[in-house]
């Protein structure tokens, strides 16, 4: 059974014997509490529980280990060994110890997979809300807007533009109706970070969208989720109207005179949605294309409005750091690109999963001290970052500190945080194929060199795989991504042949040996 059956199974033993207590109640009554979590991250391992105060993780428990599960543990307080995560004939008791948990810092992933994501009480005994009710008692929108810059905060979705800067830019806009727009659209093949975040911890990408508005003086609010992502919809309704009830959303929020309310927009799952100016014109009603800058979001973004438009993990970042500091903030990772940064970790690794890492740290110790290494034994080839808009890093690159300012000069990007590692055994042309294929299919055709230009580069690609491309398709390609990556309109266009690219780059020979003429 799958962890919902795994969780209804285990309540309703607790409450036969007569143990179970209503955590949202809060009773004096000593007893045992069973409740749902968002995602712990560990997903090559679910379904995973975890026991408190103990803090152990029970790993791929099935319905069958319920019953042993309440005798053992939650009666008489003892693990059951064989549930406990082994590796290398290791055991470990703990979530901590666990290698997969050990080398991360979990700042925007810290309350998912640990509070109940539908309970406002779990979200405000962790001090959620305290930041937004304390900047809205004791602060402006000018001192709230140089935190966030001072801190370098860069946007977690893809470009890494600095948010303090287009907070301060919106904040200068004068207009009496402004935006704040919550960018929920998460596309690329094997990432789930926003997802994540949106499921298990709603509030928190509420409470910052509501410090983005009361920093830029804007009015209303937007969360655009993928359809797809129905458990992320609910959870962020049940969290919108809990907050309405307390009176953190609405008119004249706590008596300040500062008011701000928060929509949902459902995508129908159009990976250029993530742009901004088609998501906003998807949020208009209008088909979801781009369009051409200036003017930026910033300026006139919704209904031409001046908008803040930030991604799910940006927003999930502000509390702490109107929290903690600047100073906190850019003492983790890098100075220039501080933080953390959550990656979906997939592929030919053997720890799947969701993790939070500082930015900065190595490819080496993500995919062989967090990832466990290559699946099976086999060698690691290469790692896909960025998803189709990104690029593939090898061997070379593993002692390369990620972060936005040196993949660039490596001509990657860290995009949304996607990583697809790839073992000896992959054929780097047909990953170059199966990216292009997504793009061509998500182009929407609104631009001569992308609407034509990705299908030309699909049609060689497809040629080569099937062992009748030749050398000249290869400048071909070479020839069509310049074109393409130098006039397309927007993001999607423009880096849609980064995977080709580099994969010509790092792995020409592949390509060589795909072709009928060999020179
Ligand atoms: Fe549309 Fe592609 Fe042009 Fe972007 S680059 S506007 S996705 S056709």
């Amino acid at each position: 059974g799958g962890s919902i059956e795994i969780y209804k199974t285990i309540k309703a033993m607790v409450e036969e014997r007569g143990l179970l207590v209503d955590l949202e109640l809060q009773e004096e009554k000593e007893g045992i509490g069973v409740k749902k979590s968002g995602c712990h991250g560990f997903c090559e391992m679910g379904p995973l529980i975890k026991i408190e105060p103990f803090n152990y993780l029970y790993v791929k428990v099935s319905i069958e280990d319920c019953k042993e599960i309440v005798e053992t543990t939650l009666i008489e307080n003892k693990p059951v060994e064989r549930l406990l995560y082994s590796f290398d004939g290791r055991i470990y008791e703990t979530q901590e110890e666990i290698p997969f948990y050990k080398k991360q810092t979990r700042l925007v992933l810290d309350h998912c997979g640990s509070i109940d994501a539908e309970s406002f009480r779990e979200y405000v005994a962790k001090g959620g809300y305290e930041t937004f009710v304390k900047m809205l008692l004791e602060m402006n929108p000018d001192n709230v807007c140089r935190i966030v810059s001072d801190s370098n905060l860069r946007g977690r979705g893809g470009g890494g533009y600095p948010t303090g800067r287009k907070w301060q830019q919106v904040l200068s806009q004068q207009s009496d109706v402004k935006y704040v727009v919550c960018n929920g659209d998460e596309g690329d093949p094997g990432a789930f970070m926003d997802r994540s975040i949106m499921e298990g911890d709603p509030h928190r990408v509420i409470e910052g969208m509501l410090i983005a508005a009361f920093a830029t003086k804007s009015t209303d609010g937007y969360i655009y989720v993928r359809a797809e992502y129905p458990l992320a919809v609910e959870r962020l309704r049940i969290a919108i109207e809990q907050a309405r009830e307390y009176g953190l959303l609405g008119e004249n929020i706590m008596g300040s005179g500062f008011s701000f309310d928060i929509h949902i927009n459902k995508g129908a799952g159009a990976f250029v949605c993530g742009e901004g100016s088609a998501l906003t014109a998807s949020i208009e009603g209008e088909r979801g294309m781009p369009r051409v800058k200036p003017p930026r979001t910033v300026e006139k973004g919704l209904w031409e409005k001046p908008t803040v438009l930030n991604n799910v993990e940006t927003f999930a970042n502000i509390p702490l750091i109107v929290k903690n500091g600047s100073e906190w903030y850019k003492s983790i990772g890098p100075e220039k690109s501080p933080g953390t940064k959550a990656f979906a970790l997939t592929g030919n690794v053997n720890n799947t999963g969701l993790i939070e890492v500082p930015m900065g740290t190595t490819l080496k110790e993500i995919i062989f001290d967090t990832g466990g290494g290559i699946r099976d034994g086999k060698k690691f080839k290469a790692v896909q970052i960025g998803g189709p808009s990104g690029g593939c890093l090898t061997e070379e690159h593993l002692d390369l500190p990620l972060d936005f300012d040196s993949l660039k000069k490596v001509g990657a990007m860290i995009g949304s945080g996607g990583l697809v590692v790839m073992d000896e055994d992959t054929c780097m042309v047909e990953v170059a194929r199966y990216f292009m294929n997504f793009t061509q299919n998500e182009s929407c055709g609104k631009c001569v060199p992308c609407r034509e230009g990705t299908k030309r580069m699909l049609e060689i690609l497809e040629r080569i795989v099937a062992g009748k491309g030749t050398t000249e398709d290869l400048d071909m390609l070479e020839e069509l991504a310049d074109t393409i990556s130098s006039t397309a309109l927007c993001g999607l266009g423009k880096s849609a042949a980064g995977p080709v690219t580099s994969t010509l780059k790092y792995f020409r020979d592949e390509y060589m040996a795909h072709v009928v003429d060999k020179k």
